[in-house]
């Protein structure tokens, strides 16, 4: 390892959870920052908004983006304790407009991403309400240069902003731009249509049979939202066990199907046989990583939802480390993620931390895909996580001498998986690791705040 620290000039796209942690990490390493926000506050998806897009399904491309996918009665799925960052806990406050259950609302969240911004004074950092619409590069090598345009948010190309800039970090957040399932009939579909970006509140779902698409954390909450409120509820999920298939229990409007076989008119069929009328379906099928302001002649690309190549999910061997992406893993305890990828960006652009050759980058991204053939995880799995997340932030904790992920926060998220699993309907308020949380309080009591 080298021990020369070099600033750099960094440009942050995107100021959530991932842009925030990103610029203090640069910022201690002694970069200078810039991070680029289209809305008018920090937070990013945490930036609750009643708005929806014009086109419900979100698949129009004139149609104005809406950022945030929240709707109004989110409370997070992870406890407080196992979402914050390491040294900046989410501890429980007490007072006026706080939400101090474990799981919060998503109210809380975003006040703690405020706070988080203001003690590390990121604010000073961030342009609010101007979208990069174009990041590419001007030149390769040791200085790689790369050319930022931005606009006022909301504004045309005359207003255009041209900057360079020694390194970009890319943290637009990746559930903005919709999935959806193709399902045989759907063209000739009579009823109504969304995406879950576009879902709010249940109240349009008034008396109505809705067919729900999905079973993620989002298909589980807004089915039981919408439950509260309409005629039927009937749940398609491709990886549903056939012995859960029926009535779901404790709700009697709420029923799980295998995946849709096709649409006829207003009729849709399951694969299970069932077939039923219906006025609404709401497509809770996930989405797409997207950047449409960047320009790298190839070097990155996103193919079914594999973005790449990339080396650990974070730098092109092509192009590090004056690129770099921070946050696209799924299925994983984003905040802690976010804070160790970014502390490892910014101490390679610093030469705190040599990568490894083009080359070897480049037989590692390889080795991972080949792995990913050989155990049949389709490509748009490429970033998904899951058990595999520990080691990968302790892998990266050991590049860049991070602390390891603390061990009770592991056994947190796990202990919050299976009661998940176990109470589907109370696993926010009725859980059985207080000594894990007890746990994680002796560690927080090492932090100030
Ligand atoms: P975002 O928060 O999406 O921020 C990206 C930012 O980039 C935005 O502010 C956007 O305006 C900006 N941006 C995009 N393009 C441009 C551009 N061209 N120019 C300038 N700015 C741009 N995580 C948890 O830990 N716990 C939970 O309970 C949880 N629940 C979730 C529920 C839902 C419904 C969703 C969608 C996500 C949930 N997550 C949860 C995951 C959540 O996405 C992460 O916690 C985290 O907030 C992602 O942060 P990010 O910075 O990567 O992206």
């Amino acid at each position: 390892m080298s021990t020369a620290i070099t600033p750099r000039h960094v440009a942050v796209i995107g100021a959530g959870a991932a842009g925030l942690v990103a610029a203090r990490e640069l910022r201690r390493e002694g970069h200078g920052v810039v991070v680029f926000e289209r809305g008018n506050q920090v937070g990013g998806t945490w930036v609750y908004t009643p708005d929806v897009e014009s086109d419900p399904l979100g698949l129009d491309p004139t149609r104005t983006v809406v950022h945030s996918s929240l709707y109004d009665s989110l409370r997070t799925n992870l406890p407080r304790e196992c979402m914050g960052f390491g040294d900046y806990p989410f501890k429980k406050r007490e007072g006026k407009g706080r939400d101090s259950r474990r799981f919060p609302s998503h109210r809380e969240v975003f006040t703690y991403l405020q706070e988080f911004a203001a003690d590390f004074e990121i604010n000073e950092l961030v342009r609010l309400e101007t979208e990069v619409v174009f990041a590419g590069l001007v030149m390769v090598g040791e200085g790689g240069k790369w050319r930022i345009k931005s606009r006022p948010s909301n504004s045309d190309d005359r207003e255009c902003v041209d900057e360079i800039y020694d390194a970009v970090v890319i943290c637009n957040g990746h559930y903005v731009q919709p999935r959806v399932a193709h399902i045989p009939g759907i063209d000739g579909w009579r009823g109504k249509q969304m995406h879950s970006h576009n879902y709010r509140t249940p109240e349009p779902f008034h008396n109505q049979v809705v067919v729900l698409i999905g079973g993620a954390a989002s298909a589980v909450d807004i089915s039981r939202d919408i439950a509260t409120v309409a005629r039927e509820v009937h749940i398609a999920d491709r990886s549903i066990k056939e012995y859960k298939l029926g009535r779901v229990p404790g709700h009697d409007n709420m029923w799980l199907h295998s995946m849709i076989d096709s649409i006829c008119e207003s009729t849709v069929v399951f694969r299970d046989g069932k077939a039923i009328v219906a006025d609404f379906i709401v497509h809770c099928t996930g989405y797409k990583y997207d950047f449409p302001f960047l320009e790298t002649n190839g070097a990155v690309t996103v193919d079914d939802n594999r973005v790449g190549p990339l080396y650990q999910h974070v730098f092109p061997p092509e192009l590090a480390p004056w690129l770099s992406f921070v946050g696209l893993p799924w299925k994983v305890v984003p905040f802690p993620m976010f804070e160790r990828q970014s502390n490892w960006i910014a101490g390679t652009l610093s030469n705190r931390i040599a990568l490894p050759s083009k080359e070897e980058m480049t037989e590692d991204i390889e080795a991972f895909y080949s792995s990913l053939e050989a155990s049949g995880t389709p490509k748009h799995y490429t970033h998904k996580m899951s058990d595999d997340q520990w080691d990968y932030n302790n892998w990266i904790s050991d590049q860049c001498g991070f602390p390891a992920i603390e061990e009770w926060r592991i056994q947190m998220y796990e202990a919050t998986s299976k009661n998940r699993v176990l109470r589907p309907e109370s696993y926010r308020d009725e859980w059985e690791d207080d000594d894990l949380v007890l746990q994680a309080q002796k560690d927080f009591a090492n932090y100030l705040i």
